[in-house]
């Protein structure tokens, strides 16, 4: 995904990673013989992001690059950025400020949302930066390296034209417990609100032998959940004769030997099908939890903002998902303060609130973003306002999330342990539904593990458990 897109805008908040630095990172791949340097990635944004620094370090491996243990030691210094937040701009600039005084003998590039946005403006007020990258160039981020290698001074990628995924011969996985995969990059889509068809370009699905074959390498080396990613993930075209759905390939992932969980971020109302439904009901490797964004409870605001469904087809989704055998939890993003939402287009957002019952909800209020047609429209909601609304909502969502928490007191579900809290002698995972549980346990090292735990107290945002069996 947003935040103003779709993609995993849960994972923006964990914006602000340094990808260079974990000890934990999985090793999947070797890279060439190395020749000395090091590169450093800070990355911004959501789940593809964070992704997507994945693979461009796999880009320096397979060159030879170690990673460097910090900005200041090493040669080459990326700032993968995220023009989601307000004034992301700004922020970035700021940033690149402080690198100034480090600059000397270093490669510096801005890659991401915002390099695509800002383009050559970047070498103009930093000039100290020498790489600017869009997340649509990436498949030319080795020809840009060679350029700069060989003495070039300033490299730039930012075309939008390209028909290529990010493919690359490594990828750096720095996640240890969950992988990553992108199967779509791009968006078809124009909402009125959104930068991603400006940042990331059209849409383009990877064929899915080379998604199933990512996969099995990654079931090979130990992983036993895989998150598929894309903008709008459920749009997957396969551009390959074999033309799976993208039910198909969820199921096709799922069943590979070694794959316990697959979970898939974002999908789009328009193209949400009961075939997705039916592949969650009938393979257990289907995590119960499907993300759909809704933005907002009121049809004419989501004319507005150009989302292609009204509140009713959205609602008939929601209620073929409530249809399947399996309890499926269901997390939104919305939006509030759009221009021109009135009072009772934000009580049509709050009643849908209640209607859908959302485990989880995402809310932001609206920011104009450059080059949206949003930005330009009138009716604009003043931003005291706006805040009001937002925490209206956020206090109803948290009511319906205590509620709904408190029905599972006393159920015992599968966690996968991603956390340790030492302090609090606490360990802490996800269900299949991705609610957090934090439980106690007498076992030392619950890493990775699969474990039952019965839930003995409900939260809004997560629930506290013991371990059983
Ligand atoms: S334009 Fe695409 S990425 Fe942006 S919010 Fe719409 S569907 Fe999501």
């Amino acid at each position: 995904m947003g935040k103003s897109f779709d993609i995993g805008i849960d994972e923006v908040r964990a914006a602000g990673v340094a990808s260079n630095v974990r000890p934990e990172s999985r090793p999947l791949d070797r890279g060439a013989p190395a020749n000395g340097k090091s590169f450093f990635i800070e990355t911004f944004g959501c789940q593809m992001n964070v992704h997507d620094a994945e693979k461009v370090a796999g880009v320096f491996l397979a060159r030879g690059y170690r990673p460097a243990e910090s900005i200041a030691e090493a040669d080459v210094l990326l700032y993968n950025t995220c023009s989601i937040r307000e004034k992301a701009a700004q922020k970035v600039f700021s940033r690149l400020g402080a690198w100034r005084g480090i600059a000397d003998g270093k490669i510096i590039g801005v890659i991401g949302c915002l390099a695509q946005q800002e383009g050559e403006e970047i070498f103009e007020r930093a000039p100290w930066v020498s790489l600017v990258c869009g997340s649509a160039s990436y498949r030319k981020l080795p020809q840009l390296v060679d350029e700069l290698e060989s003495g070039g001074r300033r490299v730039m990628g930012l075309a939008l034209d390209t028909n290529e995924t990010f493919e690359t011969e490594l990828t750096r996985r720095d996640n240890p417990l969950r992988a990553y995969i992108t199967i779509i990059e791009g968006c078809d889509y124009a909402c009125s609100y959104c930068v991603v068809p400006h940042t990331r370009g059209r849409e383009r699905s990877r064929a899915s032998d080379a998604v199933l074959t990512e996969a099995r390498r990654l079931a090979e080396a130990g992983y036993t959940e895989i998150q598929l990613l894309g903008q709008t993930v459920n749009s997957y075209r396969d551009p390959s004769p074999s033309k799976l759905k993208f039910a198909e390939i969820l199921r096709e992932v799922a069943a590979i030997r070694g794959i316990r969980r697959v979970r898939f971020t974002t999908s789009h109302p328009n193209d949400f099908s009961r075939e997705i439904v039916d592949a969650i009901d009938t393979t257990p490797g289907l995590c119960d939890h499907i993300h759909l964004p809704v933005q907002s409870g009121s049809t004419r605001i989501l004319q507005a903002m150009r989302r292609t469904y009204s509140r009713e087809e959205y609602l008939e989704k929601i209620s073929w998902i409530r249809a399947a055998r399996r309890p499926i939890s269901v997390t939104s993003d919305i939006i509030v303060g759009f221009p021109g939402e009135s009072e009772s287009d934000f009580e049509e957002t709050l009643s849908l609130l209640d209607e859908v019952g959302y485990d989880g909800v995402y809310a932001f209020t609206y920011s104009p973003r450059p080059n949206t047609t949003a930005k330009s429209m009138p009716d604009a909601i003043p931003e005291e306002e706006k805040s009001k609304r937002l925490a209206i909502l956020q206090d109803r969502q948290r009511q319906i999330q205590i509620a709904r928490n408190e029905k599972l007191v006393g159920a015992t579900f599968e966690i996968m342990v991603d956390t340790h809290h030492a302090a609090r002698s606490q360990w802490a995972g996800r269900t299949s539904s991705n609610l957090i549980v934090n439980f106690g346990s007498p076992h030392s090292n619950l890493l990775g593990e699969y474990v039952q735990a019965r839930i003995t107290r409900a939260a809004p945002f997560s629930l506290v458990g013991e371990q059983v069996g």
